[in-house]
C-alpha cells in the first residue's frame, strides 16, 4: 500500500494578514492562524483597539502585529501592502474579512449607506484581494479567504446592500479561483450565519429576535466567533490543497434548512 501524506494544519513559517483582525470573526481567525504557528498581522480604522488586541496575544506567545488600513480606501490598501512588503515579509494566507451592515427596508436604504456597507464589504475585499494576488502570483503560491455570508445566499429582509456585498464576493471568489489556480494560489469563502460578535450584539439585547433566528438553524443557537477557526484553518492549511473556489457555510444548517 502506499504511504499517505498526512494533512498538517501546522502554519509555521506562514505569514498571514486578517483585515478587521481587532474583534470579532477576525481577531478570533488571527488568534487560531496565529497559535497554528502563523505570523499574523491584523488591522483595522482604530489604532488603540489593535494595538490592545495585539499586545493581548502577544503576551500569550502569539505572533501578532498590527497596522491601521481602511479597506475603503485604495491608498490606505496600497500603504499597508507597502508596509507588507518592507516590513513583514511578505503575505502567504489572505483573511478577506473586514465588514459591516446596515439593516434597513429596501424603501429606506440611503444612497450613502449602499455606498458604505458595497465600500467596505466588495470594494474593500476587490482592493485587498488584488494587492495580495499580486504579491502570490510573483511567489507563485497563497490562499485567499474571503468572509461572505448566509445573506449571500438566502433572501432575507433588511440585507439589501449586505446581501449585494456578500453575493458579490462569492461570485469574486470563483472567478479568482478560475483565475489564480495556475499560480497555485488558493481562493475560497467561509459564509457564517449569526456569529456572536459586537455587529450582531444588538440581537443578543432582543430575546425575540435572537429566538426567532436562532429557530432558522439545525443547530438552534448562535455560533461563537471561535466557531470560525476550525474552517479557516481548513482552508489556510494543506488540508484543503484540493479545494478551491468554495464557499462553506459555516451556519448551524441554516442554509440546510
Ligand atoms: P465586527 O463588527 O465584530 O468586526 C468587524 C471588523 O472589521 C473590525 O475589526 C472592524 O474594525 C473592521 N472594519 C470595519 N470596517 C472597516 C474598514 N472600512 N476598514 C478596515 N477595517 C474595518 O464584525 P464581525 O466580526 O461580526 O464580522 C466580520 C466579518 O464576518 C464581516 O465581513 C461580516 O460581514 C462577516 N459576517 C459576520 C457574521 C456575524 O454573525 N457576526 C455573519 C456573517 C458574516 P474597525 O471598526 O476598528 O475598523
Amino acid at each position: 500500500m502506499k504511504e499517505f501524506s498526512y494533512p498538517s494544519f501546522d502554519l509555521t513559517g506562514k505569514k498571514a494578514l486578517v483585515t478587521g483582525g481587532s474583534k470579532g470573526i477576525g481577531l478570533a481567525i488571527a488568534a487560531g492562524l496565529a497559535n497554528a504557528g502563523a505570523k499574523v498581522l491584523i488591522t483595522g480604522r482604530d489604532e488603540t483597539v489593535l494595538q490592545e488586541v495585539a499586545d493581548e496575544l502577544s503576551g500569550r506567545n502569539l505572533d501578532v502585529s498590527w497596522k491601521v488600513a481602511d479597506v475603503t480606501s485604495k491608498q490606505a490598501v496600497v500603504e499597508l501592502f507597502e508596509f507588507i512588503d518592507a516590513n513583514f515579509g511578505g503575505i502567504d494566507i489572505l483573511v478577506n474579512n473586514a465588514g459591516m451592515n446596515i439593516r434597513k427596508p429596501l424603501v429606506e436604504v440611503e444612497e450613502q449607506d449602499w455606498d458604505k456597507v458595497i465600500g467596505t464589504n466588495l470594494k474593500g475585499i476587490f482592493l485587498v484581494g488584488q494587492q495580495a494576488a499580486k504579491r502570490m502570483i510573483d511567489q507563485k503560491s497563497g490562499c485567499i479567504i474571503n468572509i461572505s455570508s448566509i445573506m449571500g445566499q438566502v433572501g432575507n429582509p433588511l440585507q439589501t446592500s449586505y446581501a449585494a456585498s456578500k453575493g458579490g464576493i462569492n461570485q469574486l471568489t470563483k472567478v479568482w479561483a478560475a483565475e489564480l489556480a495556475e499560480h497555485n494560489i488558493r481562493v475560497n469563502a467561509l459564509a457564517p450565519a449569526y456569529i456572536k460578535t459586537p455587529m450582531t450584539e444588538p440581537f443578543l439585547q432582543d430575546p425575540e429576535r435572537l429566538e426567532k433566528l436562532v429557530g432558522r438553524t439545525l443547530l438552534k443557537r448562535m455560533g461563537e466567533a471561535e466557531e470560525m477557526i476550525g474552517p479557516a484553518l481548513f482552508f489556510a492549511s494543506g488540508a484543503s490543497s484540493y479545494v478551491t473556489g468554495q464557499i462553506l457555510y459555516v451556519d448551524g444548517g441554516w442554509t440546510a434548512n
